[in-house]
């Protein structure tokens, strides 16, 4: 049985090479919640990095390129810091500590939440993208107890993918440590607001009262508590290529992603047929 799910990799590891377009998703289904089977059968590409890094584009372009799924963990936290901004929560770091209302309210929105919310949600996710929810959601991201009830909904967006693609922060050292492919996307901190900036300017959510030195300075402060916090900071994980876009186009970063995949590849391919030779 091993070899079998070890040959769905080697099998694709070929077809990357050829035709992407041939592969059938639906034909190696496995059980769901069983995280060495989803290690087994799916062959997971992390992206993380930090924020406004096209991480999303990035991510989403490349998972096309491989007709693999993707998936944007970003959204987990978005979407309760969006449930909780309706229930009118007051988030700020000074009162998520466990014995505070907020922190028991989050707990109760983390342990409900259900892959439908997720997507209905993420179906049309302006919502979410807004000033407000992006910096909402980074301060709930800093506690531990919340994202680990949040591990298992992001790993079950493996089960029964020929190939996902995920973006995120801690993809590469929490959700999938054992992933095939690591990539830690990095750019200047004026380069990703500059960014944004042109995002949220056309975003009929966030458009007024926008300026470039309020998104940069948002920009700083997640970066300051995504990198700092305790708990599954966004640094580059053990064995994870760094990506610095800065100065690339986001077809120039897919295109390096992808010479890098199909690189490793190819070594693994000669490894994994020294071993059938022996
Ligand atoms: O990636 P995105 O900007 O949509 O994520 C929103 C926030 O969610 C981030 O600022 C970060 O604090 C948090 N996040 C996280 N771990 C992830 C994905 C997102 O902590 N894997």
């Amino acid at each position: 049985m091993a070899n079998g799910f070890a040959s769905k990799k080697i099998a694709w590891r070929m077809l990357i090479n050829t035709n992407k377009n041939t592969q059938n998703n639906n034909e190696f289904d496995i059980m769901p919640k069983i995280n060495e089977q989803i290690m087994n059968h799916t062959i997971i590409i992390a992206v993380d990095g930090l924020s406004a890094a096209g991480k999303g584009t990035i991510a989403k372009k490349l998972a096309d390129s491989l007709n693999f799924d993707y998936f944007s963990s970003g959204y987990v936290y978005r979407v309760i810091a969006f449930l909780a901004y309706q229930a009118q929560l007051d988030i700020h770091e000074s009162n998520i500590k466990h014995t505070d209302f907020t922190y028991k309210k989050l707990m109760e929105i983390g342990c409900t939440l259900t892959i439908d919310i997720l997507l209905e949600h993420i179906s049309k996710p302006q919502h979410l993208e807004t000033r407000e929810i992006s910096q909402y959601s980074s301060i709930i991201a800093t506690i531990k107890e919340l994202r680990d009830k949040l591990i298992m909904i992001q790993r079950h967006f493996a089960v029964g993918k020929t190939g996902l693609v995920m973006d995120g922060r801690d993809i590469g050292s929490v959700i999938f440590p054992d992933a095939d492919y690591k990539f830690f996307i990095i750019a200047s901190q004026e380069a990703r607001a500059k960014r944004r900036y042109e995002q949220l300017k056309n975003s009929m959510y966030d458009s007024k009262n926008i300026t470039y030195q309020s998104v940069l300075s948002d920009i700083q402060e997640r970066d300051n508590r995504d990198q700092n916090r305790n708990i599954a900071p966004a640094v580059a994980a053990k064995g994870a290529i760094i990506i610095d876009n800065t100065y690339d186009s986001v077809t120039a970063t897919v295109e390096k992603m992808l010479k890098r995949v199909k690189l490793q590849n190819t070594l693994e391919n000669s490894w994994n047929c020294a071993i059938i030779v022996q």
